[in-house]
């Protein structure tokens, strides 16, 4: 009697296993870190769905084997609520999909429609059929038979409506994640087709888990982001570790949009399309990192993209043209993996050193000769953080040269800049282009202005005790120094320590156009000119030169920076311009010191642009401190 479509070979093995899956997967999804976002919200309603429908499933199937007395109402009700969880299941699975996609409202609309359709069809048919007994029915036997198969053709449709969608819209999609529904669900039609070749029903519910389950792993499972189909920096470092095990070489490209690399910015819609265009198009099987909110690294590998370069530069291209479109700034570097980064797995420094070399709206080809800097910058890094933490004011690493000043008004040489070096084993003597942008991002500039101001203040001491006048020897000093509420009592307490008078030492700063800046600096300026600190405003001439900022701080030297000088050698309007900028800070009574003069035409001009101070090559390159005694006078007796 039980030998037909529905009871024959019934167990509920599938459903308990179904019902089972449901539950582990919601304490795993309790469990970990799982982005609640809408399509995870679709996600648990599918499980939830997944969970009735074995439920369903094997109370249809008990009930089913347990009536005696012919009536098969309870059966009837209990099939009908299995296909309308069913049909529901499906349902969800397209709007998950159009959630996915983020369609459009007009492209998602008739999408919506159709399965919406589809659905209320497919429900009424079970009501119907239930009373009409056009479909499943159950005779006077007790033998359960099917009618016209609605449920089948309706789960057809479906699945090609999804299929439909995804290949429409497949370049919104992650092609990992797309072949994850794709494969699951050939998986799910092959049970589906081989449990009915075989008569049977007990997996039909293990089928429709399927894909939810890919959905698990390749979506809601980690840091994943669904909009860029990126992986984050962690994946990345898995990859390359892998990928060099196996020596396997491949290409990486990084892309870098300033704009949006901030803490709670995001790409906007055309964007993450592009990017997502440019991970899927150009490469086979490249992945896709998120590194920062506004850094993205692809890694492709070289055996299955051979023509690698010819794909870097088509990829190119279409950013050129992408590029006319939004006007980003951006910078892109490209190259192949180098095994001395691989072995370390520090692509991200790498590329991060290159970035940092670049100028804006650049590509780059990452060459050994990044490699060589790369190490040096590191090694800088090591050094730098090793001085900050030996805290030692006096640390040999850090070498203070000199440059000294021309004072128009007294004709002798009296102030003089310090200038740092570092001086490291192995490298010797190393640029301030070369560290200082690299201790200022990391933190430690302020331990070597210190370092530089100790040295400075024992020069001053030695030159003092034998008898030398010097008026004042000033610093540079970074912005980023005087955020912290020390900055004055670490320089006036280093000052007063070797006592000198604090009027000979002046400190050098460049114009911030940030508000919070300025508000600091003049805190900062306030209290340390109360004690006689002098103060210049530095490379005037290069930043934004907001006048009424720079008059509200009590700056006593202007130094116009080398551009201007060269700018006024250039035609009588900009000497003229130059010059009447110069004029009106003398006559608003600051000084005015021109940097960079080379050459004797240099300094007449600089002296006809009311000049007091002359600094520059014609009189002496940076020079190491314990030689500006070379160029300092001793006070007449
Ligand atoms: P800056 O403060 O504008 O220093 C002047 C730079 O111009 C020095 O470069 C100096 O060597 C160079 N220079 C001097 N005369 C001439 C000339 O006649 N022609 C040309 N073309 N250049 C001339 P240096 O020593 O390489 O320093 C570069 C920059 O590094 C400095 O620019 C300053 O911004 C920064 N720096 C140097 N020492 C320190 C420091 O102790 N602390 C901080 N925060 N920054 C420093
Ligand atoms: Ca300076
Ligand atoms: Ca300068």
């Amino acid at each position: 009697m039980i030998n037909d479509l529905y009871f024959g070979n019934f167990s509920p093995v599938g459903d308990v296993v179904v019902f089972s899956m449901c539950i582990v997967v919601l304490i795993l999804v309790m469990t970990s870190y799982v982005t609640r976002n809408r399509s995870f919200a679709i996600f648990l309603n599918i499980i939830g769905f997944l969970f009735l429908a074995s439920l369903f499933d094997i109370l249809f199937h008990a009930a089913y084997t347990h009536i005696t007395d012919g009536d098969y109402t309870k059966v009837y009700l209990l099939r009908m609520l299995f296909h309308i969880v069913l049909v529901s299941i499906l349902l969800l699975y397209v709007v998950y999909i159009v959630e996915l996609l983020h369609l459009e409202r007009e492209r998602k609309l008739p999408i919506m429609i159709l399965s919406t359709v589809l659905y209320v069809g497919m429900i009424a048919w079970e009501i119907i059929s239930g009373i009409n007994g056009k479909g499943f029915r159950i005779d006077e036997n007790g033998k359960a038979t099917e009618g016209i198969r609605v449920f089948l053709y309706g789960y057809l449709i479906y699945a090609a409506i999804i299929v439909f969608v995804m290949m429409i819209h497949r370049k919104r999609l992650y092609s990992q994640v797309m072949y994850a529904l794709y494969g699951t669900m050939i998986v799910s039609f092959l049970i589906l087709y081989v449990q009915s070749y075989y008569g049977n029903s007990s997996y039909t519910v293990t089928a429709f888990m399927f894909p939810a389950i890919a959905l698990l792993y390749s979506i809601h499972s980690n840091p994943y982001s669904i909009e860029l189909g990126a992986v984050d920096s962690r994946a990345l470092k898995d990859m390359i570790r892998y990928l060099y095990d196996r020596k396997r070489d491949f290409v990486f490209m990084s892309l870098y949009l300033p704009d949006f690399d901030m803490e709670g910015k995001s790409f906007p819609k055309e964007i993450q399309t592009l990017i997502r265009k440019f991970a899927s198009e150009f490469f086979f099987g490249a992945v896709l990192f998120q590194i920062s909110n506004g850094h993205v690294v692809l890694v492709a590998k070289k055996s299955i993209n051979p023509d690698y370069e010819n794909k870097i530069n088509k990829l190119l291209n279409v950013f050129a043209e992408e590029y006319e479109k939004f006007k980003l700034d951006y910078k892109i570097i490209s190259g192949e993996s180098i095994d001395e980064i691989s072995s370390r797995n520090e692509y991200i420094s790498f590329i991060r050193s290159i970035q940092r070399r670049m100028k804006m709206n650049e590509v780059h080809f990452a060459t050994y000769d990044d490699v060589t800097l790369f190490n040096n910058y590191e090694f800088i890094l090591e050094e730098l953080e090793d001085i900050y933490r030996r805290n030692d004011l006096r640390d040999p690493r850090v070498v203070a040269y000199c440059q000294p000043v021309y004072n128009l008004e007294t004709g002798r040489y009296d102030t003089a800049e310090a200038l740092m070096r570092l001086k490291l084993p192995d490298i010797g003597l190393i640029a301030p282009d070369q560290f200082i942008s690299v201790a200022e991002e990391n933190g430690y500039i302020h331990s070597l202005t210190r370092i530089i101001l100790q040295k400075t203040c024992d020069e001053i001491k030695s030159l003092i005790d034998e008898g030398y006048d010097v008026k004042r020897i000033s610093i540079n000093v970074s912005i980023l120094e005087m955020r912290d509420i020390n900055f004055s009592n670490d320089i006036k307490g280093i000052i007063t320590g070797s006592g000198i008078p604090e009027d000979k030492i002046a400190i050098e700063i460049t114009e911030s156009m940030s508000d919070s800046d300025f508000i600091y600096m003049k805190g900062m300026i306030g209290e340390l000119k109360d004690r006689g600190v002098k103060f210049y405003l530095d490379d005037f001439g290069t930043g934004y030169s907001n006048m009424e900022r720079i008059m509200e701080l009590p700056f006593d030297i202007i130094k116009f920076d080398r551009s201007m000088v060269i700018a006024s050698d250039s035609d009588e309007r900009s000497e003229q311009m130059v010059g009447s900028l110069a004029d009106m800070f003398s006559k608003l009574n600051y000084s005015v010191l021109y940097e960079g003069v080379e050459s004797d035409l240099d300094e007449k001009r600089c002296i006809d642009m009311s000049a007091s101070y002359l600094q520059g090559y014609k009189y002496s390159r940076p020079i190491p401190i314990v030689e500006l005694k070379s160029f300092f006078s001793k006070i007449a007796e």
